[in-house]
């Protein structure tokens, strides 16, 4: 049996988030709106008005080509009328670009889960606007114009990937770039984040490219990465039996978790493509595209190196760090603020932040506990003014509150016990209140000294010394 290798290839369609539509000033906020409120003549194409491009996506549109390396942008660009028909497209075409698109030529270079760095070719990358939606229900078709208009980018891939593991990547990075440019929520469960794939299947080594089915319409990336591995498979099958591979569009039936067949596609020529003549070209001067290529943010990929080179951190941290910009800054501001070893610094934003984030659902820019106010817990748990259980939970004392850290261990007493009377004393009542473990101990059972250490802590809410309690603890055991 030859061995055969995937081809595939994305078509993504990405929400841009501008507070209002592409050629209209209706909101674009309508998940969850009731249907058909956010609309008005534009939108849903009534005959006699006029559209106009909102300026917002088109400065959108031009970040996210920076951040795919595109080298030049056309100094013009076109609008194009995409026509077909459909229920859910009022106008009977949709405002896409066809010959003359915004971008092209880019490149996006992504981290593998083993570390390896995959880059896939960015072939186009336009502007165009949304089509409504249609609800089946009760064997009726209900249609809500809401998304009409919404613009959105759409960024065609280079034949390039060679799995489906390779292709689930690309999203969550592609997903991640979006929220860290500030440019799309990329919520593929709100549709904000869409994505098509071509497959095909070749024998390795070959070059060619093989009839390629066009998989449509799946709503999370896990279920895209399933959707292709299994058209994989379907192909591989179909070859092996000596069948040939069809031009088909599948759709992913999410309750199944299997492949149909849908309607048979459209080709190019049907679209009857012609520019817009309502819309004038879309003009980009040298000067505002090299603006936006400088105005580019540190991007996750670089910043996880620098994080790696300049901290001296594990690359798994540099790695969680970077998922997300603000956690990113807040563990930078924090390691300035605490001045010492940025591993301790990353522990605790691994450990005890990410923990708070997830717990309360809400991001590190959001968190109400500053960067310093850490550095400060940590420093306070170092000089063994508090204990390590006290500064966890300190950090959510401090949330909301205008009290400083060292303010609330001062004012709610809240600092370790190391006064010898202190916990002396302590020390002699738990002896008293546990004879067997005592006399186990003095029998042998030397381990028991940890069961010792855990009472301690425990009668004292966590804030007795450990180190200095275990002394306490040996001494009286032993004398
Ligand atoms: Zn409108
Ligand atoms: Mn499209």
């Amino acid at each position: 049996m030859p061995e055969y290798e995937a081809v595939i290839g994305l078509e993504t369609h990405i929400q841009l988030n501008t507070k209002s539509k592409i050629f209209c000033a209706c909101s674009t906020d309508s998940w969850r709106a009731p249907p058909n409120t956010h609309i008005c003549p534009i939108c849903t194409g009534l005959p006699g008005v006029l559209p106009s491009l909102n300026r917002r996506v088109v400065e959108k549109a031009l970040i996210m080509a920076a951040a795919m390396n595109v080298g030049e942008i056309a100094p013009e660009s076109y609008l194009a009328r995409k026509n077909y028909f459909y229920p859910d497209l009022p106008k009977g075409y949709q405002i896409s670009q066809y010959d003359e698109p915004l971008a092209g030529n880019g490149s996006f270079e992504f981290p593998m889960p083993d570390g390896n760095l995959r880059r896939i070719s960015i072939i186009k990358l336009h502007i165009e606007e949304d089509a409504g939606k249609t609800v089946y229900k009760n064997s009726k078709r209900l249609i809500d114009f809401n998304r009409c208009g919404v613009p959105l980018v759409e960024m065609v891939t280079g034949p390039d990937f060679r799995s489906a593991e390779e292709v689930g990547q690309f999203l969550i990075r592609l997903r991640q770039l979006l929220r860290w440019l500030e440019i799309s929520d990329a919520d593929m469960e709100r549709g904000q984040l869409r994505c098509d794939a071509n497959v095909s299947i070749r024998e390795r080594g070959q070059q060619r490219l093989n009839t390629k089915t066009e998989i449509k319409n799946v709503n999370s990336i896990a279920n895209v990465r399933d959707a292709v591995q299994s058209e994989i498979q379907r192909q591989v099958r179909e070859v092996e039996a000596g069948r040939k591979i069809e031009s088909w569009t599948l759709g992913w039936d999410d309750d199944r978790g299997a492949l149909s067949k849908m309607r048979s596609k459209e080709t190019e020529a049907d679209y009857r493509y012609f520019r817009e003549p309502d819309l004038l070209p879309i003009q980009t001067s040298s000067e505002d595209w090299a603006a936006t290529v400088s105005q580019l943010p540190e991007l996750p990929l670089a910043r996880r190196s620098r994080f790696s080179a300049d901290y001296g951190i594990p690359d798994y941290d540099a790695g969680v760090l970077t998922e997300e910009r603000s956690l990113s800054e807040f563990f930078e501001a924090a390691v300035a603020a605490h001045g010492g070893d940025p591993k301790r610094v990353s522990n605790w934003v691994m450990n005890d932040v990410l923990r708070l984030i997830r717990e309360q659902d809400t991001s590190a820019g959001e968190l109400g506990l500053r960067p310093d106010e850490l550095a400060e817990i940590i420093r306070l748990v170092e000089r063994g003014t508090i204990s390590n259980s006290v500064g966890k939970e300190l950090l959510t004392q401090v949330q909301g509150s205008d009290r400083t850290p060292s303010q609330i261990v001062e004012e709610d007493g809240l600092a370790q016990v190391t006064d010898f009377g202190e916990l002396s004393a302590a020390a002699a009542q738990i002896l008293e209140a546990n004879p067997d473990q005592v006399a186990a101990y003095r029998g042998g059972k030397s381990g028991l000294i940890g069961w010792f250490v855990g009472q301690m802590m425990q009668e004292s809410g966590g804030q007795a010394d450990p180190k200095s309690a275990r002394k306490i603890l040996e001494q009286l055991l032993e004398g």
